[in-house]
């Protein structure tokens, strides 16, 4: 497994991204990115993977600043909605797979 990497914007030291809430070299502060790129990744993630998108609705909610919170809360959001889709289809798929075995075994005249 690689570990992302991240400049500091303030001394230029190498980090790595998990431990970029601060600069371990000069201490500085800072946020995770909240632009359009990142927030469009957020969101996929949280749609599509929904397990991972709780690990960034913790993140982003974590930040403390509002516009973090708000993609954290729309994470959270999409990854709730992703697994409810998810659960509604596997029993459609069950009631379906249900009714097919049901009259398969209706034309056998064993039902
Ligand atoms: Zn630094």
């Amino acid at each position: 497994m690689t570990t992302d990497l991240m400049t500091c914007p303030s001394c230029h030291a190498t980090i790595p991204l998990q431990e970029a809430r601060f600069c371990p070299y000069c201490g500085k502060m800072f946020k995770i990115s909240t632009s359009i790129g990142k927030q469009v990744v957020v969101y996929f993630v949280s749609l599509f993977i929904p397990p991972f998108g709780f690990w960034y609705v913790w993140k982003y909610i974590r930040q403390g600043d509002r516009k973090s919170k708000v993609i954290g809360i729309v994470a959270a959001i999409l990854t709730v909605i992703s697994i409810v889709i998810s659960i509604w289809l596997w029993d459609k798929s069950v009631a379906a797979l249900n009714q097919a075995m049901n009259a398969s075994l209706g034309g056998f005249g064993l039902y």
